[in-house]
């Protein structure tokens, strides 16, 4: 059997053909006639180089095939074909550093128990145009502490990319490159970070993104940007991710179950339902030790309960017993019945691995009491894409 590989192609439909591409492409692997404008599977070494160029993203097109597309195929293209149901190409292929990338986030994605799909009404993200050879350089704007617990140190960290495109949608990560070198003397790899800021900026209109960060003791990228000054450089690659997206159905409801830095997606997602006036509501469960540790905790008290419904659950209050996210589920288990026999509704998990477990036991016992199965309704959910877990 032929090995699949990656096809980079352009989407017909989208493309202006205004050429920039082909002018820009160091090798020559993008051609045109009077039809489209193709990339010659031939040549292409993905070097990325057209992707940030690229006015409308047509060019950020990937296909994994058996065999690529010709040239003459993609000159009558009026359309992209679908991806067929191929496995993707093994790690260490085509996708240069996007490798690592891919295998963070698909480790990330499994606590889903299948392939993990986009909400329908999503829009179409924009991934992979900074990599690790071509990385967008983002100067700090700020880097605040988010907590007052002297032993869990979190941090809002805004970063402005000037005027380098760099388009995220909310629950989409970026990769962030730790200056130096591993002791092999290699560059070293990225480390993820889910978006916390809306689609159109930290504030409406600027165009810049922001982090939450906890720091890791030991740990090599999250201490490098906790402690990162106003005005410093940071090398961004990115944006990742296609799953793990908002609906743009203003009527769709949201459960949002997270812990720690587990909110950052979920502080995107609710700033641009706020943004857009969405009407379906939100309910987020969100685990911490006590409020001094829970990111957010001020802001977080000043949305509406009519936009967002919160259980905040606290596991080391001195005066109380100690209570995690899944027991306050199933505490609250009639509003999270009414909301799994919803078609409207879309479920988000994220944060540390540990919590998918309690979680998943919480829903289980949910859905029988509504009779029915967790895992057969999970499952329908998730290939409707209504079920997104991103764990690490
Ligand atoms: C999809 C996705 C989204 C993510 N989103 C976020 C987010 O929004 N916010 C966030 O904070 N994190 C997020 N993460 C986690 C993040 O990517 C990093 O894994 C995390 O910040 C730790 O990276 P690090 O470089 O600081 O630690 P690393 O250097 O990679 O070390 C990993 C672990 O090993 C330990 N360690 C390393 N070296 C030593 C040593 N010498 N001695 C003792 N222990 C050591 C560290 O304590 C750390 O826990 C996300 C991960 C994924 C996959
Ligand atoms: S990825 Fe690089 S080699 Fe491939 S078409 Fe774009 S610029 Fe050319
Ligand atoms: S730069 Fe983008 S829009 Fe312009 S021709 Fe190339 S693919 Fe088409």
């Amino acid at each position: 059997m032929t090995t699949p590989v990656k096809q980079h192609l352009i989407d017909p439909e989208i493309c202006i053909r205004c050429y920039t591409c082909e002018m820009t492409c160091p090798i020559g692997a993008i051609e045109h006639d009077d039809n489209n404008v193709v990339v010659n599977a031939d040549v292409c070494n993905f070097c990325m180089d057209c992707i940030p160029v690229c006015p409308t993203g047509s060019i950020d097109e990937w296909r994994v095939v058996e065999t690529p597309y010709t040239l003459e195929e993609q000159f009558d293209f009026d359309e992209l074909p679908e991806q067929a149901e191929i496995e993707a190409a093994p790690a260490g292929g085509d996708e240069g550093d996007a490798d690592p990338v891919a295998a963070l986030l698909a480790e990330a994605h499994k606590g889903a128990g299948g392939k993990a799909r986009a909400p329908l009404t999503a829009a179409k993200p924009a991934v992979n145009m900074y990599t690790l050879g071509k990385p967008a350089k983002m100067k700090v704007q700020g880097n605040y502490r988010l907590t007052d617990d002297p032993s869990h140190d979190v941090r809002h960290i805004i970063l402005d990319p000037g005027a380098l495109p760099f388009p995220v949608l909310e629950g989409q990560s970026v990769g962030i490159i730790p200056p130096g070198q591993d002791a092999e003397g290699k560059a070293h790899l990225p480390r993820l970070y889910s978006v916390s800021s809306p689609r159109d900026g930290e504030r409406p209109g600027y165009h810049n993104i922001s982090l939450t960060v906890k720091r890791e003791e030991g740990g090599l990228a999250s201490n490098y940007l906790c402690d990162l000054e106003q005005g410093s450089e940071v090398e961004v690659t990115g944006p990742f991710g296609s799953t793990f997206l908002m609906p743009n159905d203003p009527n769709a409801r949201l459960l949002l179950i997270c812990t720690g830095t587990g909110s950052a997606p979920m502080r995107a997602f609710t700033m641009q339902r706020q943004r857009g006036g969405a009407t379906g509501g939100m309910t987020m469960f969100f685990g911490a030790r006590t409020p001094e540790s829970l990111p957010y905790f001020g802001p977080l008290k000043k949305i509406p309960e009519k936009i967002l419904r919160q259980h905040l659950v606290f596991s080391r209050l001195p005066d109380a017993d100690k209570e995690y996210v899944q027991d306050r589920i199933v505490a609250e288990q009639d509003e999270v019945a009414e909301m799994l026999g919803d078609e409207r509704t879309h479920i988000y998990i994220c944060g540390l691995r540990g919590m998918e477990e309690g979680v998943e036991l919480a829903m289980t016992s949910i859905a029988e009491s509504i009779g029915q199965q967790w895992t057969a309704l999970r499952d329908v959910m998730r290939d409707e894409g209504r079920y997104h877990v991103e764990t690490y």
